[in-house]
């Protein structure tokens, strides 16, 4: 201090050790005074670096354990989820993503190769029949068998349900036919074996040489409905077929809204000549340059996809719109049939709505006859009789169309209360001179049927003066065909058949 110097030292105060330092100020001789508490003596501090040390070595440790077993659960994960994302869990077989990569890399190496679609026939049957465990064995054994069947270099994937697609390195039509019919066989051979369910198994594929696997998808779906081949191979037709129904189907709900679906009408005539006694609505859809697509290239489409259910009661709509236009012209309408898809039959509000579009054209259901197609009887006929009952309680006629196309059968007669049978246009096709014999009896009988019941039978398709006598001898009621006229507009329709003085 006497040097005029910074001091520095410790010293004890109340038992606890202090810190000081001293600092003259050049005022006076003053100095400024600076005490602090000791944070433990330096030996407790030593201590303490090495309980710091030790705690933050085990936490190191500890960080790296968990580091590691983060980065083992980690990996598993990701394993897990590869496995999710590239595998089907039914039969451990590589799905589409995964098929999908191997064929980007079979498309950068150029090889030649084939991609096949393989499907069981009527697999949901045998879901169906016999549970879906035994189903998911079937699988099962397909996967197997193509895990052995495949060479070096190819691969295969179950897409969904018994869908599973191949990639084979063969090009050739006849070695991939010989492969394919191998692996049938092992697959239906296999399921008799272990299935421990005696179902033979029927299977079908589609091939697409040098392309994707879409189109032996396209391919397989071609022969889907046949039980003749097993083996299809991909053409453009197919590829063509597809792009027709997907610019269809694009196409079908603008034209509704554009009333692109236009009403034909087909006049129907008595047999005992009454003349006129009504008309077939027919519809015709007209493109924008005025010409007409026909009911065979669009209904049959729309009877698959439920547009259906859509346009039939939109032509009910027409028909109403047309007799109107007659009631209002001061001419007595005639009755009109609509055919309606099988698929309206099913749908309980169905006379509900059907009286809503006759309400809105003030038109009475005895003017309507509902022309349903015979096939639709055969798939559920309480709900079609409860149907029927329901429409002839509200006034409609129901004719059943097309009969003796398809699965005719004379029980249908009397388990439906139909008012109108229109025999099929088939029946009036040319045959040999002894099956004419044979033809003439059971129509005659079909008519004779339905006049005991008192179903009124309309003779479709009449083209020429034979036709008529025929039918004439078979006592039908009525008749249709070109034989009297065509379908026609029903502008045209009204100016040639509803004419004031005619009636
Ligand atoms: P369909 O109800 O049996 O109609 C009779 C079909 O036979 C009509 O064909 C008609 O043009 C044709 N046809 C009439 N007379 C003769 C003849 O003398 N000879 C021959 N060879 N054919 C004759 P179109 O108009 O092509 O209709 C075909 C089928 O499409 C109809 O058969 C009907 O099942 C269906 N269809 C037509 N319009 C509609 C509709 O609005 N809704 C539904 N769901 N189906 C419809
Ligand atoms: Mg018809
Ligand atoms: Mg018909």
């Amino acid at each position: 201090m006497e040097k005029g110097e910074s001091v520095c030292g410790e010293y004890t105060y109340e038992g606890n050790r202090m810190h000081f330092y001293m600092v003259p100020l050049d005022v006076n001789g003053w100095y400024l005074f600076c005490a602090n508490k000791v944070w433990g003596s330096s030996a407790s501090l030593g201590d303490a670096l090495t309980i710091f040390g030790v705690l933050m070595t085990l936490m190191l440790i500890l960080m790296n354990v968990l580091l590691y077993s983060g980065r083992r659960v980690f990996s598993q994960n990701i394993k897990t989820l590869i496995r999710l994302a590239y595998e089907d869990p039914i039969t451990g077989a590589k799905n589409t993503a995964h098929f999908d990569e191997s064929f980007q890399q079979i498309l950068e190496t150029k090889q030649p190769f084939s991609t096949v679609a393989l499907n069981v026939h009527n697999f949901k049957g045998i879901n169906d029949l016999f549970g879906r465990m035994r189903g998911d064995r079937v699988l099962c054994y397909m996967e197997n068998v193509l895990n052995h069947n495949l060479k070096e270099g190819e691969f295969f994937c179950r897409d969904t349900a018994d869908l599973f697609y191949l990639l084979l390195l063969d090009t050739d039509e006849e070695s991939i036919k010989k492969r394919l019919a191998v692996i049938i066989e092992q697959i239906r051979a296999s399921s008799l074996e272990y299935g421990e369910f005696s179902y033979d198994l029927s299977l079908y594929a589609g091939v697409a040489i040098g392309e994707e696997r879409e189109k032996a998808l396209l391919a397989m779906q071609s022969i889907e409905h046949t039980h003749h081949t097993d083996i299809a191979f991909y053409n453009h037709d197919m590829h063509n077929a597809v792009r027709k129904k997907n610019s269809i189907e694009s196409q079908m709900y603008p034209a509704l809204q554009n009333k692109e679906f236009k009403l034909f009408l087909q006049p129907k005539f008595g047999m005992k000549n009454e003349g006129l006694v009504g008309a077939e609505a027919l519809v015709r859809w007209q493109n924008p340059d005025g010409s007409y697509r026909y009911p065979n290239e669009f209904i049959p489409l729309f009877e698959e996809n439920g547009f259906c259910l859509k346009l039939d009661l939109y032509m009910v709509e027409r028909a109403c719109e047309q007799i109107k236009a007659w009631k209002d012209a001061g001419l007595t309408p005639v009755p009109i049939s609509v055919n309606q898809s099988k698929m309206l039959f099913s749908d309980l509000n169905y006379p509900d709505n059907l009286m809503q579009i006759l309400n809105r054209y003030q038109v009475s259901p005895s003017l309507i006859t509902l022309e349903i197609l015979e096939g639709v009887a055969t798939d559920n006929l309480e709900l079609l009789n409860h149907q029927i009952e329901a429409l002839h309680a509200l006034g409609f006629r129901i004719s059943m169309d097309d009969f003796g196309n398809g699965y005719s059968s004379l029980n249908m007669l009397y388990q439906l209360n139909i008012d109108e049978l229109k025999l099929d246009r088939g029946f009036l096709r040319q045959v040999s001179k002894e099956d004419e014999e044979r033809r003439y009896i059971i129509l005659e009988q079909i008519v004779s049927f339905a006049r005991k019941l008192g179903i009124a039978t309309v003779a479709e398709g009449i083209e020429t003066q034979e036709d008529e006598a025929l039918i004439q001898a078979l006592k039908c009621n009525f008749g249709q065909g070109y034989f009297y006229d065509k379908p026609m507009s029903a502008k045209e329709f009204s100016q040639r058949y509803m004419k004031k003085d005619e009636k």
